[in-house]
């Protein structure tokens, strides 16, 4: 298995943080109930095993001998086609406890349920559990032997049947898994099993597929797990057991999967997600404070089978305190935030600088924006290792160890030596830039209040606005393209541009038929109603007196 694909599929534990240590009391208890939420979300988001219902054919008449029923069923599974299974239970016709029992990929049904010899002590476990009372059901993980050994050509069938999984965008334990769950929903259903007795059995690859079928289980049934239990890096790092089908995949791939972002934004934040290979879907804002609307982003999270990211963008330079619901409703979905701060470098939220709200923040420093090194920008994280990706990314890819090496398609995203010379020079005059943007910002405030026509935006309390925009809403019936150009032709004052004035939906790019002409109507009515003032770290009071009297004159 190539190294980078078991870094990807290791990637997991990383959407997670570290497991809440123990605390004692109601917090304590809070904390490992919302870990637990968050672990059965990501793993659900990963497995895409989706919910379906198995239906058994008899394969067979019931076979009744030295006081068992064996039950030879075919079940048809959405994920893998048919496959086989057995119920074995003691004859009779009272409630037993049940155990679905999932064997290694070497398991034979028939040695399973002890119809054949196993050759294996104890893997006849069914016969085992039926022996001591049990209702069984076994699967057959029908990993090998389905693959023509002449195709194989030497190669292990689970790992070319794990490839062909994830070629589709699938994994083979998630297909397992989706069937485990079906199977433990018919066993609970079957005429024999006593409710709310219901258990797991697993060996080997079948505690893999136990494990997460306990996590996922509307009632999460006991396990008994014959073999590893352990993180996924336990189980290839250490224990070198190798089997790929045997773990989800990781989240660094976007390639095939959703990617949310604002409708208002610039077409960079979803085009980003777009050369990921991922498809984007659009979420309406909300008009308080710009941000993502937190309902029209969960209706998006759930009606989405696979969201890569959610992807913020901080527009005009206000974080908005929507962002904390979007960060809990994201946590709770399992789904990585990214920040498109390209315009809030210096704001905050509650005092907390944008950026390290979501797991990776991005800046830009192209001209326009609020602090600048020509082109370029800066990329925030907090793991050490989403860094050192990114540092690879930047640059084709390339190992910092043996500049030889290249693990990636990276490209190049270097800054350059001059950029990066202008930005320091920038950065050291960031301050008094920043104090001079939120002055003149308070000015206008001051200028504009109780002037007919135009709103200023008003910026909520908790956000620390860089004023990247100063932006204000014009009254009812105002034609924005004619009032700027009076007010350039008249008072030689020109506006700055609109965050954004063209929703990306009715981009050409992006145009399509699934927006309907009504999706958006916060957005639309945003993009169609607000002008930005000029507002840069020089503007005079005396300009923007000028700014103030022009407005004034023209919007009478
Ligand atoms: C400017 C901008 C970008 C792109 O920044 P570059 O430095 O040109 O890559 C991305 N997102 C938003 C919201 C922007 O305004």
């Amino acid at each position: 298995m190539q190294i980078h694909r078991l870094r990807q599929l290791l990637s997991v534990e990383r959407v997670l943080g570290p497991a809440p240590g123990p605390a004692a009391g109601t917090a304590g208890a809070a904390a490992s109930a919302d870990w637990s939420r968050r672990v059965r979300a990501v793993v659900e988001r990963l497995a895409r095993a989706g919910s379906s219902t198995l239906v058994a054919t008899a394969d067979g008449p019931p076979e009744e001998s030295d006081g068992f029923v064996r039950e030879r069923l075919l079940f048809d599974s959405p994920a893998r086609g048919g496959f086989r299974a057995a119920v074995l239970a003691p004859a009779g016709t009272g409630p037993l406890p049940a155990v679905l029992v999932l064997g290694g990929r070497n398991a034979r049904l028939d040695q399973l349920t002890g119809a054949e010899p196993p050759d294996h002590p104890d893997r006849d476990v069914a016969a085992h559990l039926a022996r001591a009372g049990f209702l069984t059901l076994a699967l057959d993980p029908g990993i090998d032997g389905g693959l023509d050994p002449d195709r194989l050509a030497g190669r292990d069938g689970g790992i070319v049947l794990a490839h062909a999984f994830a070629l589709r965008g699938h994994s083979l334990l998630g297909a397992l898994l989706g069937d485990a769950l079906a199977a433990l929903e018919w066993l609970r259903g079957h005429p024999r099993a006593a409710p709310g007795r219901t258990g797991l059995f697993g060996h080997s690859l079948g505690v893999a597929v136990a494990l997460h079928t306990a996590l996922l289980a509307p009632e999460p049934p006991p396990v008994c797990a014959a073999g590893h239990l352990g993180s996924y890096p336990a189980l290839f790092a250490r224990l070198l057991t190798g089997f790929e089908g045997a773990v989800l995949p990781g989240i660094l791939d976007a390639a095939g999967r959703t990617v949310l972002t604002p409708v208002n934004t610039f077409f960079a934040t979803a085009a980003a997600a777009v050369r990921a290979g991922a498809r984007v879907r659009f979420v309406d804002v909300e008009l308080d404070g710009l941000g993502m609307d937190p309902g029209a982003l969960r209706r998006a999270l759930d009606g989405e089978r696979d969201v890569a990211a959610v992807v913020p963008v901080h527009i005009g330079g206000g974080v908005s305190p929507a962002l904390e619901t979007l960060l809990e409703e994201c946590r709770e979905h399992g789904v990585p935030v990214l920040e498109d701060a390209a315009h809030a470098f210096g704001s905050t939220l509650d005092g907390r600088a944008a950026g390290p709200f979501g797991r990776f923040g991005a800046f830009s420093f192209f001209p326009t924006k609020a602090a600048t090194s020509g082109e370029g920008g800066l990329l925030t994280g907090a793991r050490a290792g989403d860094l050192a990706a990114a540092r690879l990314w930047r640059d084709h890819g390339r190992s910092p160890t043996d500049p030889g090496r290249h693990d990636r398609p990276g490209g190049n995203w270097r800054m350059g030596e001059p950029a990066a010379a202008v930005g320091t020079v920038g950065l050291e005059r960031f301050g008094t830039a920043l104090a001079a943007r939120r002055a003149a910002a308070a000015r206008y405030d001051g200028l504009l209040a109780g002037m007919g026509g135009l709103r200023p935006f008003p910026v909520p309390k908790a956000s620390g606005s860089n004023f990247y925009k100063y932006l204000a809403y014009l009254g009812d019936g105002v034609d924005r393209a004619a009032l700027k150009a009076r007010l350039r032709e008249r008072h030689g004052v020109a506006l700055a541009g609109e965050v954004y004035d063209t929703l990306l939906c009715d981009q050409p790019f992006f145009r399509g038929p699934a927006d309907a002409p009504g999706a958006f109507p916060r957005a639309r009515w945003f993009a169609g109603r607000h002008v930005a003032l000029p507002l840069y770290p020089s503007l005079t009071e005396a300009e923007q007196f000028r700014v103030a009297a022009a407005l004034r004159s023209e919007l009478r």
